[in-house]
């Protein structure tokens, strides 16, 4: 059988550099090993699954030369490649299970689930079993006629151990006694991502399970599905999760993490995929810069190792150097032109600009901050606003919030936000305004912020806003609850 392995981001939010590392080892191993790729589409979560943050996924995969042999997009025979499409089968195969006794219908409300689970902690157990869960006979037909809306969970054992072999770690062991009745199907219909992975892996006749190591702990409830199916269980290895340089698990609040902020600011694709090749694996003579075709042809899974790889924006910075030196003046000048001097970007941002110009040379320093990367500010920057340093901390990290939770990117949207959110603060919008200018624009003096946000696209826009923060201070856990709470309440 030949070699098929695969990704499945979820549409949720920009493309993750996470999800790029991921989907280069899937892509590596497969086709070192004469096999295929597939890209398949976690769009269960249908409020928070986007269809401008799937195309941004497609997007920016392709920017980094990762293509792929099979998705929704591409099409191939196991399709569809979206789990929004496959509600059917999952319900199908969901049923079957019910009907073998594998798994059955809780009716359990919220309130009820938040009772049982203090029992638990009182009794110190951790994992919430079949038998917790089970309704008196007459409530349960009770609630049945009632229609009460119900989960599809599956049986797991209370005790003993469960054994996983993972291509990395060799044998793992997992005391059942951890493990939920996990929820297969919510109740909307919609399943888990444990139901789904299981049965589109064996449908599309996976073999290998490439996938970050957070997943290490639901593997035991993969197994037993597979087990309950009958089916065989692909390979499994989880890889090494990228940190932060301070060790924590990587987050944008510490380093971008947007793959469209790294191609805004101006990285160059191969170098951010060399970069990545180089989180938990190197080449066998430990060199630092390698190509793709390079890193293919001595690729070995077993090199990968396990202690946690730093994404390390300086260390990427100074690999992109080298990528950067070894373009040719000529090549260069048409990366550039590619990346942002180019007559489409020009024709933008000239609207905005012409009108405060004199002469030609008013262009450059005008509407420099647009080709920057992080903008070099410091607190003295914000002094000048009527509002004290911790307001504009504040404001900035509310726009934040509120930017970071927008589908579509575009001055009018950016706009309404921003009105929004001045109004229920009640901070006056041109003061408001004042900061944002500061953080995004490096100056008042420069034209519409909104504007500036919809030229330098959301990635960038956000990540200046999260520097500004850092910059006055950051947000420290306490007062980050307080605020979060502040911000759920005004709206
Ligand atoms: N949506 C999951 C993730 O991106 C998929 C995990 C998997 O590869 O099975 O983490």
């Amino acid at each position: 059988m030949s070699v098929r392995t695969r990704i499945a981001p979820s549409p949720t939010g920009d493309p993750h550099v996470g999800t790029a590392y991921i989907a280069l080892f899937n892509q590596c191993f497969a086709r070192v090993n004469g096999g295929q790729f597939i890209l398949r589409i976690e769009d269960t979560d249908r409020e928070r699954s986007t269809a401008e943050s799937e195309q941004a996924i497609f997007e920016s995969l392709r920017w980094l030369g990762l293509d792929w042999d099979e998705g929704p997009d591409t099409g191939g025979p196991y399709g569809p490649y979206r789990q929004s499409e496959r509600g059917d089968i999952y319900r199908k195969y969901c049923t079957e299970l019910v009907a073998k006794g594998h798994a059955f219908h809780c009716y359990r409300t919220a309130e009820e689930l938040d009772q049982i689970r203090e029992q638990l902690r009182q009794e110190g157990r951790t994992a919430l079993k079949p038998s917790d869960l089970t309704l008196p006979e007459g409530e349960m037909a009770k609630r049945i006629a009632n229609r009460a809306p119900y989960v599809v969970r599956m049986n797991v054992p209370a005790s003993g151990v469960c054994l996983i072999e993972d291509m990395l770690r060799g044998k793992i062991e997992i005391d059942w006694a951890q493990v939920d009745a996990q929820i297969l199907l919510k109740s909307d219909g919609m399943p888990t991502y444990h139901l789904a992975n299981v049965i589109d892996d064996h449908l599309m006749q996976i073999t290998h399970v490439l996938r970050g190591e957070e997943w290490i702990n639901s593997a035991p409830k993969h197994r037993l599905l597979y087990e309950y199916f009958g089916w065989q269980m692909p390979q499994l290895c989880h890889l090494p999760l990228l940190r932060n340089p301070d060790k924590s698990k990587l987050s944008k609040r510490k380093n971008p993490t947007s793959i469209l902020y790294y191609q805004r600011t101006g990285f160059m694709p191969e170098a951010v995929l060399n970069y990545l090749g180089r989180m938990g694996w190197s080449m066998p003579d430990e060199r630092e810069k390698f190509s793709l075709s390079e890193m293919r042809s001595a690729f070995d899974l077993q090199r990968i190792s396990l202690g946690g790889p730093v994404f390390d924006v300086e260390k990427l910075s100074w690999l992109n150097g080298l990528w950067i030196r070894e373009l040719s003046n000529e090549q260069l000048a048409e990366r550039l032109k590619a990346w942002l001097f180019n007559r489409e970007y020009l024709l933008k941002v000239l609207p905005h600009a012409r009108d405060r110009m004199e002469t030609f040379s008013d262009f450059a320093p005008l509407v420099g901050f647009l080709a920057a990367g992080q903008l070099p500010l410091t607190e003295a920057d914000f002094t000048v606003n009527r509002l004290t340093l911790e307001e504009q901390k504040k404001l900035l990290q509310f726009a934040l919030w509120r930017f970071e939770a927008l589908s579509s990117w575009n001055k009018d949207c950016i706009f309404t936000e921003v009105k929004t959110l001045a109004m229920a603060m009640d901070i006056k919008l041109k003061d408001f305004n004042a900061s944002l200018f500061v953080a995004i624009s490096g100056t008042t003096a420069s034209f519409s912020v909104m504007d500036a946000m919809e030229l330098l696209g959301p990635a960038l826009s956000q990540a200046r806003l999260r520097h500004a923060v850092v910059l006055l201070g950051g947000v420290g856990k306490k007062v980050l609850k307080r605020w979060q709470k502040a911000y759920s309440e005004l709206f």
